[in-house]
């Protein structure tokens, strides 16, 4: 099944439609507010970040169509194990304005901890970044916990910042410009895990009943073949969709009770362009919520194998 190219939306078009949407949630569920208006912060900085990485140059990877065709036919995500120079001097600025932006949005101390930990040199920025980039998330707590710092808001914070630079880096190389031998490989991706960076979707949005897979990470988006848990392939009885309200059937949950995880869909007109998409995973909080309440959690990462 497809793997979907979204053409880069401009600039004003985004902010506008993702005003949109913070303005409908916040009429149908005013206790969002305090976080709408931290996602609005946190999204600016995103927007200046994709700007920045716009006009400069990524970096020249020498990962050939061929071979990365043949990593995705083995179950590979793309970038998984490749050693990929990061833009430090348009990244570091970023992940310290990212710590502001949370410490007056709630995060308080701890994020402050965390902004003194990058200034102070406790912690090295090229390394947190590196690991957020290939998704060691057990790298990043550990180091977290060792130094007092809070493990999942250095996490956040770190994969907020790196997120704008992965979204380049897989728009460059699968998107619509990939060469055919990669694109074919993509199609046949059948996995529930990103092509591009091995994460978790964090919702599946659903257009004109297409039910697209939407990369937490890199915004990715691709569909399955099959209709079943994408953590562990059940489709019997034991993977269940439902909508938890009644009155809102374009939003629902599916809860799979062989592995005991949950996937969020929503019908929505259009599939979320970077960084809109972390407003989808916003708007269906309650879905979360219901989904835990019943015993049903989003599984860790997967480790990534390295190249082989
Ligand atoms: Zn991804
Ligand atoms: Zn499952």
């Amino acid at each position: 099944m497809p793997y979907v190219p979204i053409s880069p939306v401009f600039r004003p078009e985004l902010t506008d439609s993702a005003e949109k949407r913070w303005r409908a949630i916040g009429e149908a569920r005013p206790d969002l507010q305090p976080a709408l208006a931290l996602q609005r912060q946190l999204l600016a900085k995103l927007f200046e970040l994709a700007a920045v990485l716009d006009r400069g140059r990524l970096p020249r990877l020498s990962l050939p169509p061929k071979y990365l065709a043949a990593k995705l036919a083995r179950g590979v995500p793309a970038l998984a194990g490749e050693p990929i120079p990061l833009p430090l001097p348009a990244l570091t600025p970023t992940l310290v304005q990212l710590c502001d932006g949370l410490a007056a949005g709630g995060a308080g101390e701890a994020a402050r901890h965390i902004r003194e930990a990058i200034a102070g040199g406790a912690i090295d920025v090229g390394s947190l970044l590196a690991s957020s980039l290939h998704r060691e998330q057990t790298a990043i707590r550990v180091g977290a916990t060792q130094r007092g710092l809070s493990p999942d808001l250095l996490w956040l914070v770190a994969e907020l910042a790196v997120s704008p630079f992965v979204h380049a880096l897989q728009q460059l190389l699968l998107g619509s410009a990939a060469a055919p031998e990669l694109r074919s490989a993509l199609d046949e991706w059948d996995h529930g895990y990103c092509p591009a960076c091995g994460s978790w979707p964090a919702v599946a949005e659903v257009v004109g009943g297409h039910r697209t897979l939407r990369c937490s990470f890199c915004t990715s988006a691709w569909e399955l073949r099959t209709y079943a848990c994408i953590y562990c392939g059940e489709s019997g009885e034991k993977f269940v969709t439902a909508a938890p309200d009644e009155e809102r059937k374009d939003r629902r949950l599916e809860v799979c009770s062989a592995c005991g995880g949950y996937l969020k869909t929503i019908d929505l007109p259009e599939l979320s362009p970077f960084p809109l998409l972390s407003i989808s995973d916003i708007e269906t909080t309650d879905l979360d919520v219901a989904a835990m309440e019943h015993g049903y959690a989003r599984p860790a990462l997967r480790e990534l194998t390295k190249k082989s």
